[in-house]
């Protein structure tokens, strides 16, 4: 069977990940137990997501000419990502999260760098891979006009479009017009809708509602695909294995619900591991969770 060619455009970002006993206090310095380099950025976790469960994946983004940088492309290639897409920037650093993790708290910093260096006309080039692609894959932590171009792109050829709104921002109606799913999660659906009804666009709106699962608009009817019930060690890059996964399930011409059930289970697996990415289950063990 032709594998799912799908184009993610998204952030790329190296995750600093510093676990400690106590948050210091102002001025203060602790002692940490544990400091960890993660790769991550939704764009790159939705892109390893589709990857490990057998797409061809080309991604779309930007990183600064440094060790960062250097380091997440050798780590996207090992997972058999294409990256000529990633756009090596010389005068601005790689996105970088600065997370400290302290007994049921986390404070996060992040610098997007590189990411915000993309701009619409990097897109330009990639016009006929984006066309033959199966799906496209977007969220929010690039710059927004980069977003509405690689729609605009995508649809010009009938390509469907799948934007995962995160972070949450308010959308313009034209971007909600063009997309085919929109993929928030509860709190990001109400920002993105800004108050705004949902009926012109519920069609398009593909919920996740964390371990509950995923709800959609049916015959007017909000139907709930059920999560999995699995031992949950960390959350974190769950909605980016959704995201990965639902575009793969599409690719492969699963209708909605069936695509809904594989993306749940996928997310599922992700969070019985630590770590945004080291969860994310390949094709594999995916199809034995679900036999
Ligand atoms: P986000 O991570 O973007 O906040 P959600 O929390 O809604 O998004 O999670 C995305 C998907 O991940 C859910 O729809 C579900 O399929 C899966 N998921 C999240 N948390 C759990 C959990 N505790 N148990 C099983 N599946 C989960």
């Amino acid at each position: 069977m032709r594998k799912p060619k799908i184009t993610v455009i998204g952030s790329i970002n190296m995750d600093l990940v510093t676990i400690a006993t106590r948050m210091p206090m102002q001025g203060e310095t602790v002692l940490g137990e544990t400091f960890r380099l993660i790769p991550g950025g939704k764009g790159a976790n939705q892109a390893v997501a589709a990857a490990r469960l057998g797409a061809d994946v080309h991604l779309i983004g930007a990183v600064g000419t440094d060790s960062f940088g250097t380091l997440l492309l050798q780590h996207l290639e090992k997972e058999e990502i294409v990256v000529d897409g990633v756009k090596p920037v010389t005068d601005v650093e790689t996105g970088v999260a600065t997370i400290v993790i302290s007994e049921g708290d986390n404070r996060i910093i992040v610098v997007p760098g590189a990411n915000y260096t993309l701009c619409p006309d990097d897109l330009e080039r990639w016009e006929e891979k984006m066309a033959t692609s199966d799906i496209c894959l977007l969220q929010l932590e690039i710059p927004l006009p980069v977003v509405e171009r690689a729609v605009a792109i995508a649809k010009r050829h009938g390509v469907r479009v799948i934007l995962n709104p995160a972070p949450a921002q308010p959308l313009p109606d034209t971007l909600l017009d063009q997309v085919d799913f929109l993929t928030p999660n509860e709190h990001e659906r109400d920002i993105v809708l800004a108050g705004r009804s949902i009926k012109k666009w519920t069609q398009k709106f593909i919920v996740t509602e964390g371990k509950r699962g995923v709800s959609f608009q049916r015959h007017g009817e909000w139907v709930l695909i059920p999560g999995f019930h699995v031992p949950v060690v960390d959350t974190t890059g769950a909605g980016d294995t959704f995201n990965g996964a639902f575009a793969v399930a599409l690719s492969k011409g699963m209708a909605l619900e069936e695509a809904c059930r594989y993306a749940n289970a996928a997310a599922a697996l992700s969070v019985t591991k630590l770590g945004a990415q080291t969860g994310m289950p390949t094709e594999k063990e995916l199809e034995s969770f679900l036999a």
